[in-house]
């Protein structure tokens, strides 16, 4: 655990003044450490009944899709506005100022795919909520969020009280 700790990089007053911003690079930087994460991301659910991982844009990509990869499944890209080229379903959340979207294609799920989604951090939880919402309105179920990254004094945990979180650092 202390692995991935030394890998997280603070900076503070990032995207704007008075926050603390937890900087993945270092971790996806190095292999022996980014494969850990990877292996821990997925490591409660060997084999249960997962057909897909989904990832947010921009982290959950590189997390969600090396998941995906070692376990052998399908990954879902979750796309912020106006990315994807095919006909989207779309969920819209609150920011702490304005509002903020995902996409995803209308086509991305089968109707009995059982879903583990991925991201790099979860703060307030909006994001993953949102993504949640927007995989079920697509047909699929979620089975478990999993983050790197879970700072638990933004109470992002209970966004997501429906559903099982695993997150392998706490803050
Ligand atoms: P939430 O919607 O839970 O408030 O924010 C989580 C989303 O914002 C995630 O997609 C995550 O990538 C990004 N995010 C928010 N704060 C941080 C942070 O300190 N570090 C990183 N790496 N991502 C963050």
């Amino acid at each position: 655990m202390n692995r991935l700790i030394n890998k997280i990089r603070d900076i503070p007053d990032f995207p704007k003044p008075g926050i603390l911003f937890k900087d993945i690079t270092p971790l996806v930087k190095d292999p022996a450490t980014l494969k850990l994460a990877v292996h821990q991301l997925m490591e409660p659910f060997l084999g249960s009944r997962i057909t897909a991982i989904a990832g947010m844009e921009a982290r959950g990509f590189i997390f969600g899709s090396l998941v995906a990869w070692e376990m052998g499944l399908p990954f879902i890209p979750l796309r912020k506005p106006g990315k994807l080229p095919y006909d989207v379903q779309s969920v819209s959340y609150d920011l702490e100022y304005g509002s903020a979207a995902l996409e995803a294609h209308i086509d991305a799920f089968e109707a009995d795919d059982k879903v583990l989604l991925i991201d790099d951090l979860l703060a307030t939880g909006g994001t993953a909520r949102a993504s949640c919402e927007l995989i079920e309105k697509l047909g699929a179920e979620i089975v478990a969020c999993a983050f790197v990254v879970e700072l638990d004094f933004l109470n992002g945990r209970e966004k997501l009280e429906n559903y099982r979180v695993h997150s392998l650092l706490h803050f």
